[in-house]
């Protein structure tokens, strides 16, 4: 049944479906091909998929179905946690309607200009994706009507609830038009939100797009288990071992965040901080900046990442672990999006062992533990450092050489002369010291290609 429709079939007009297959989207996944014709229909829908399937599209396609050009009213909204999701998604109508005649949309957010917001608001607006505050700004000012508005949009719904949003989603919908539409997307639905539609939803249809495991599957997940104080150095490790193309690295407060940024940028890595301190122009830069794979690093809070969707992440790092389920499936849905391939580690310290339970229980799946052993604190002193990365990565190295080549080169040893039986004898005892010495030179060749990458 699923994929077999193709946007055309679903009623997507000629251009968009052009648009569509020039961006290499070819076939709707299947929360797109559930939506799409109750959305066209005019039904009110409630529509529960994990993170990355597409709910975007699935509500923008038909949205733009059925916008009336001719009249110059506001006749959508989308309205979403946070003003990255806000710009991403005008984004993704922007370029949707590339090909289209005379559609407008507008992002209203906070921390932007306001006049010219106003300036823009003058126009004809067909569509606005806004976040609640900045929204509710503007409809006291009387510079947004919402009073004829066709369809609403509550976009990350559960977000929007975790977030503290729900009295002004609230008072919004209540500034809209009673024969609205309305269209609730989310990863999660709590009971707070079924409240929420039930209040001001038609006899809404429920679309569930199950998924096999809770997190998406291509999304390979691993637990290091690590201490407090280490746990920088097992993150630079981990950085150093799996050289991210593209990573995000969660910190638990906008403080820890701004930390580890400084700490990255001291190593010379290219990295930005994402967080709620920071100015929108700086924000927005630090976004930019790693969409165009300018740096390598984000280092973010959780508020500020939600919903990103950045093409090619091919890493997340929870530095802190999250304290709920919802969160944890939020931010390793930053990588692994679309089918792409990701990877998520989960830094844990012995405290937050409850949290990792919890966690996984919450998505019914053990994940795999790992521990680098050897790890140094960064305070120590460098010569006591340099010892325990060679241990580290002479760990790895015993991890990664097979067992039976180890035996082999013992072997060989022993049928050598007396003098040298007794050094592989010591050797064999202590492997340790043969792989210390081994590390040292692949240490060194390791240093003169970060360095030939880092001055790039
Ligand atoms: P969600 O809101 O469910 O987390 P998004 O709407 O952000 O997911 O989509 C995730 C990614 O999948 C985006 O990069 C989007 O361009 C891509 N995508 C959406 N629909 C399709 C499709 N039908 N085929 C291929 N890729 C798609
Ligand atoms: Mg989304």
């Amino acid at each position: 049944m699923i994929g077999l429709q193709t946007f055309l079939q679903l009623g997507i007009r000629r251009e968009i479906n052009y648009t569509l297959k020039s961006l290499g989207i070819e076939k709707p996944t299947p929360i797109q091909e559930r939506a799409i014709p109750y959305i066209l229909e005019g039904k009110d829908i409630i529509a529960k998929a994990q993170t990355g399937t597409g709910k975007t599209l699935a509500f923008v396609l038909p949205i733009l179905e059925k916008i009336d050009v001719q009249k110059s009213s506001v006749q959508a909204l989308v309205l979403t946690p946070t003003r990255e999701l806000a710009q991403q998604i005008s984004r993704e109508i922007k370029k949707m309607i590339e090909n289209v005649e005379g559609i407008n949309v507008l992002a209203v957010y906070g921390g932007q200009d306001v006049e010219h917001q106003l300036k823009k608001l003058k126009g004809i607006q067909h569509i606005i994706v806004a976040t609640p505050g900045r929204l509710l700004d503007h409809i006291r000012r009387g510079t947004i009507d919402l009073s004829t508005l066709e369809m609403l949009v509550l976009d990350e719904a559960d977000q929007m609830l975790h977030m503290g949003f729900l009295p002004e989603v609230d008072m919004i919908i209540r500034e809209t038009s009673s024969s609205r539409q309305t269209m609730l997307f989310s990863a999660t639905i709590p009971s707070e939100i079924r409240s929420l539609a039930k209040k001001y939803m038609r006899d809404p249809e429920f679309i569930e797009i199950k998924a096999k495991k809770v997190t998406v599957e291509e999304i390979k997940q691993i637990v290091i288990e690590t201490t407090d104080r280490r746990k920088q150095a097992t993150l630079f490790h981990l950085i150093e071992e799996h050289r991210p193309f593209l990573a995000i690295i969660f910190c638990r407060t906008k403080i820890r965040a701004k930390k580890l940024q400084d700490a990255l940028v001291a190593k010379g890595y290219k990295s930005e901080e994402l967080h709620g301190d920071l100015t929108q122009a700086k924000r927005e830069k630090a976004i930019k900046r790693f969409r165009d794979t300018d740096i390598q690093f984000l280092v973010a809070t959780d508020v500020a990442a939600r919903g990103l969707d950045v093409e090619g992440v091919t890493h997340v790092f929870n530095y802190d672990i999250p304290h709920d389920v919802e969160s944890y499936i939020h931010r390793i849905g930053r990588t692994g999006r679309a089918g792409g391939e990701g990877v998520a580690f989960t830094l844990v310290a012995p405290k937050d062992l409850d949290f990792l339970r919890m966690i996984e229980k919450g998505i019914h799946q053990k994940l795999e533990r790992q521990v680098i052993q050897g790890i140094s604190i960064p305070s120590q002193e460098d010569g006591k450092q340099v010892d325990s990365k060679q241990k580290s990565e002479s760990n790895r190295r015993s991890k990664e050489r097979p067992l039976s080549s180890n035996r082999k080169e013992d072997k060989v040893s022993k049928t050598k002369s007396g003098k040298d039986k007794r050094k592989a004898t010591v050797h064999s005892s202590n492997k340790m010291t043969r792989l210390k010495k081994d590390s040292r030179s692949k240490r060194n060749s390791n240093k003169s290609t970060k360095g030939r990458r880092q001055g790039r």
